[in-house]
Order: C-alpha cells, then sequence, then structure tokens
C-alpha cells in the first residue's frame, strides 16, 4: 500500500507512564482512518505523537516516505493540522480565529491569496454571517464549525480530529463528517478521527485502529471491527445489524 502517513512502531511514555506501545498504522491519501478505543487508551495521546506536538520515544512517522522527525516545527504546522478534544471560544472573531489557520504559509502578514482561503472556508461551513463574532458568543456547534474552517484554513496533508463530534447534534455530527469525507476526497488528503460514534464510524470510515491499553488490537478495513473485538475491547456485548446496506452496531444490555 502507497501510504501518505505511515506510523511505525511508535512507542510513548508521560514520564514514567508507558501510554503507547509499538502501534503501527498506514493511511493512504483521500481516506478517513477512525481510531476507535476505551477511555485511556491512547488515542489523544497517539493524534499528539503523529503530529509531532509529542515526541515519540520510539517510532518513526512519515508522510508521502518523508519521516516528520527533520521537519522543523513550521513545516509540521503545513502538513498537519490537530484539533483537540476540547475547544474553548475567546474574544477573537471567527474571521481572525480562521485566518489564523494560515499562520504556517504566511510570512509578514495574510496577502489576497490568505483572505481568500479564509472566506472561501467561512461559505463552505456556512459561516459568513458570523464572520465578525467574537468565537465566546458561538453555540457549541458553530464553534466546532470554526475550529474545523481553522484546521482546513491549514491546508493540511494530514487532518487531526479528535472526538470532534462530541456535543454536536445528530444533524451538525452527520454534516461534520461529510464536510471532513467532502475535503479528505477533493483535497486528497488523509484524516484520521478520534470517536466514540461506532455507527457514525462504520458509515464515514475507509479504515479502522482499534487500540487498547495503548496497543493496536485490530487494524484493517470495516471487516475487523467484529463483535468480538468490541466485546474484548469495550466489555459490552454488541451485535451487528444491517439497515439499508449500513451496518449498525447495536449494544446488547
Ligand atoms: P484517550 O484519549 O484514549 O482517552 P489519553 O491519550 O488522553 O487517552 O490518555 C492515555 C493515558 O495517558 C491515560 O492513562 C492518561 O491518564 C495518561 N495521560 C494523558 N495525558 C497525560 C499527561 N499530560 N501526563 C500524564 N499522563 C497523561
Ligand atoms: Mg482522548
Amino acid at each position: 500500500m502507497s501510504a501518505l502517513l505511515s506510523v511505525e512502531d511508535l512507542s510513548y511514555a508521560y514520564k514514567h507512564l508507558p501510554v503507547l506501545h509499538r502501534v503501527t498504522f498506514q493511511v493512504r491519501a483521500g481516506e478517513i482512518a477512525v481510531v476507535l478505543g476505551p477511555n485511556g487508551a491512547g488515542k489523544s495521546t497517539l493524534l499528539k505523537c503523529v503530529a509531532y506536538m509529542l515526541r515519540p520515544r520510539e517510532g518513526r512517522v512519515s508522510v508521502a516516505g518523508e519521516d516528520v522527525r527533520t521537519w522543523s516545527a513550521r513545516q509540521r504546522a503545513r502538513v498537519f493540522a490537530y484539533v483537540p478534544q476540547i475547544n474553548t471560544g475567546n474574544m477573537l472573531t471567527v474571521f481572525d480565529t480562521v485566518l489564523l489557520g494560515r499562520k504556517p504559509h504566511m510570512r509578514w502578514s495574510p496577502t489576497g491569496r490568505d483572505v481568500r482561503v479564509v472566506e472561501e472556508l467561512l461559505e463552505l461551513l456556512g459561516l459568513d454571517a458570523l464572520a465578525l463574532r467574537p468565537t465566546n458568543t458561538l453555540s457549541g456547534g458553530e464553534l466546532q464549525k470554526v475550529v474545523l474552517a481553522r484546521a482546513l484554513a491549514q491546508e493540511p496533508r494530514i487532518l487531526l480530529l479528535d472526538e470532534f463530534t462530541n456535543n454536536l447534534d445528530i444533524r451538525n455530527r452527520i454534516e461534520a463528517m461529510q464536510w471532513v469525507q467532502h475535503v479528505v476526497r477533493a483535497r486528497n488528503i488523509a484524516a484520521v478521527v478520534v470517536t466514540h460514534e461506532f455507527n457514525l464510524a462504520l458509515r464515514y470510515g475507509d479504515r479502522y485502529i482499534v487500540i487498547d491499553k495503548g496497543r493496536v488490537r485490530a487494524a484493517g478495513d470495516r471487516s475487523v471491527i467484529t463483535p468480538q473485538l468490541l466485546e474484548d475491547v469495550f466489555g459490552i456485548r454488541v451485535r451487528v445489524e444491517h439497515i439499508s446496506g449500513h451496518p449498525l452496531i447495536v449494544p446488547l444490555l
């Protein structure tokens, strides 16, 4: 497989607490990889290590065959856009917040192109009417869109989303995944998405990485997500049903 993102034998520890153990997976251009795993499994740590916000203790991350370790922070910021699990607003306007995403591409001040990129994203995500609002006056769903717009403004090759759909209502959740899918396909980039929503994951994922206690338990296409695996990793019994051709995971409690 010719991978855009390749993670090989990546290990990480916070001081003396080992959290990731020889994690290996690949993601191709145009694909959404979904990371599933229980709380505390190491999912957020994994995203931060992939973007080298945390320096892996061992192992290697490469993008299109280039070892990320050799890159400057600015180079990494042009390639990886990371959206953290928790986002809060501030006094900056929506427009300026999204424009900040352009920073890795700017020299001194924004160019016409930077402004155009921001305007196009605001339009794509239906945020134009909010452009001048400080982000601390937005609803949770609106703020998530702004954070996604800022990440896309970076024009990354790898988009890293940590529990991005939390706090979104059902419609916004589906729309958010549709935008991610649209952008990933249209720009031929890769996304690594952490989520706890199995059914959204099954619908929009192209490949899956299931981690438990810092180890990869399964990686591959949809067929790796079996009831037995979910029982082993999450400790719940489930059934997989199909409705209109879509697999649905139903917990049996
Ligand atoms: P997940 O995102 O899968 O819930 P995390 O990657 O946030 O898991 O955390 C994995 C483990 O690392 C947990 O045991 C957590 O307590 C620990 N951990 C996370 N961040 C830190 C930190 N900054 N310092 C020390 N331990 C941490
Ligand atoms: Mg997390």
